[in-house]
């Protein structure tokens, strides 16, 4: 910081490099501060994540910080009748008063059971700090999430599921088309709003096709190659379509990123569960080479069947793929239609541009390494899952990206996750990934469980494992909570 004086009287006039606090983005930002008076915000040019993109909402901090009507003092409820229309009666407390206040609370709270103090952040940074306050509170009901509903209910699990990771990103770097459910990934929106604003840019200019589905022109709909317009909810109908097609009409998926990389060929039973091994229960599949089943260690990947129907231990048992396949027969195009209504021929059509586009098969070369290049992805976010069924609104989408084997590969959907020790994926007991990722709360385990076991808590998350929804760790929750401390949280 320098301060100067110059014949105008100007005594102060710096720039000062810090971050944007408007959204959780935190974009990195200079202020023009001229004689203690912020006077501008810009970008700073090839800063990361931004690389010198301000949005609207940013340049408009200068408004926020100047507005007559901030709070900038604590405030009291005083009337504790609530309800619409109800007056709150607020009134203005000085910090030492609000600090009084907490503590008597957080003392009665602690008395009656420190249990009972609940606190929960979205804030990524505070978490850690929020976490080690509540353990010496002698709570252990601190979660780094919400009370439940927010953008990425639909989104989350569905990445902690299938690649133990925490997000999901297209690869817009190679991606040569983009297939985008309610979302506007890349016009200003989802984490790193003007990072991804600028990759979009880039590659549209490159010449990616993007089309976007969603029921509202959006952002990204307006200024997609192709916008969809979609009946509201119905996005895993088109999914399941889509994929009908390329399984069943075109015949046209990544076989070896299938039979490596998922469960495709495990062999199930009638019931729904694995057929494994009496040995040391591990799964069973079917080694085409050899004409038996073997254990899933015990067949090379590439001979262990997709299809098929094999008598073994008195039942008729099937590869998941199979049942995939047969299930995905129940939703034509036509039929799609009539649930979504996108045209038929849309439908198809979309389906084989984007089989076209992922290029199966091929390969790049980067930095001197091979990788199997898979031009085309599809993504969501918040609009397909702010529906009933959203989380497998999302699993629908993201199962496109399994066929087409563009996951995690040049051009593909790319998941991404929060690095730290130990932190990456471990394998499970059955060849699944378990997320290795904190911030995937109780999704430390794999998905689906080896053994079930009875509900340790009351939580909703114990009942479906693949919810986002707040965490109380597993403790008995038998009474109602005395303080919840919600910290930019989405309560
Ligand atoms: S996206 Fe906009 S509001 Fe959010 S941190 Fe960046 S500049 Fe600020």
């Amino acid at each position: 910081m320098t301060d100067r004086q110059t014949d105008a009287g100007v005594r102060d006039d710096v720039w000062i490099p810090t971050a944007c606090d408007m959204c959780y983005n935190v974009c990195t930002v200079q202020v023009h501060r001229v004689n203690g008076v912020a006077v501008k915000i810009e970008g700073i040019p090839e800063a990361p994540p931004n690389y010198g993109k301000v949005c609207a909402k940013g340049n408009a901090g200068l408004m926020n910080l100047y507005n007559p009507n901030r709070i900038t003092n604590p405030l009291v409820r005083t009337n504790p009748q609530k309800g619409i229309g109800v007056e709150p009666k607020w009134r203005q407390i000085t910090w030492d008063e609000a600090m009084d206040l907490l503590v008597e609370r957080l003392r009665a709270a602690r008395l009656k059971d420190p249990r009972s103090l609940v606190a929960a952040t979205f804030d990524r940074c505070s978490y850690f700090v929020l976490r080690a306050f509540m353990a010496a509170f002698g709570s252990p009901n601190a979660t780094n999430t919400s009370a439940g509903f927010f953008c990425g209910n639909g989104v989350h699990p569905v990445a902690f599921t299938l690649t133990g990771s925490n997000d999901v990103h297209p690869d817009l770097k190679f991606c040569d088309y983009l297939l985008i459910f309610g979302s506007s990934h890349g016009f200003v929106a989802q984490q790193n709003a003007m990072g991804l604003a600028r990759e979009m840019a880039e590659a549209r200019t490159r010449g990616m096709k993007l089309v976007v589905v969603d029921p509202v022109c959006s952002y990204a709909a307006s200024k997609a190659d192709e916008w969809i317009p979609i009946r509201p909810g119905t996005d895993t109908a088109f999914a399941l379509s889509l994929m009908n097609v390329l399984v069943n009409e075109l015949g046209l998926y990544d076989i070896p990123y299938l039979k490596k990389y998922t469960n495709s060929t495990y062999l199930l039973r009638p019931d729904g569960h694995y057929l494994r091994d009496p040995k040391d229960g591990s799964p069973l599949v079917w080694d085409a080479l050899n004409g038996r089943a073997g254990a899933l260690d015990a067949v090379e990947p590439m001979n262990a069947a997709l299809e098929g129907s094999f008598k073994l231990e008195g039942v008729e048992a099937e590869p998941a793929f199979q049942l995939f396949k047969k299930h995905l027969r129940s939703y034509p195009p036509e039929r799609a239609s009539e649930i979504t209504t996108i045209p038929a021929e849309t439908i198809r059509r979309v389906a084989r541009e984007l089989v076209e586009a992922a290029r199966l098969g091929a390969t790049i070369r980067i930095d001197g390494h091979d990788f199997p290049f898979r031009p085309a992805a599809a993504c969501w976010y918040r609009g397909i899952s702010a529906h009933k069924h959203g989380m497998l609104n999302g699993m629908s989408v993201a199962q496109i990206n399994l066929l087409i084997g563009a996951v995690d590969v040049p051009g593909g959907l790319i998941n991404s996750a929060a690095a730290g020790p130990d932190w990456r994926p471990k394998e499970g007991p059955d060849g699944l990934l378990v997320p290795g990722n904190p911030f995937t709360n109780t999704h430390l385990a794999p998905v689906p469980p080896r053994k079930v076991k009875q509900p340790e808590s009351l939580e909703l998350v114990e009942a479906a494992r693949l919810g986002a929804t707040i965490r109380m760790d597993g403790h008995d929750f038998p009474f109602r909570p005395a303080a919840a401390c919600w910290y930019r949280g989405i309560s």
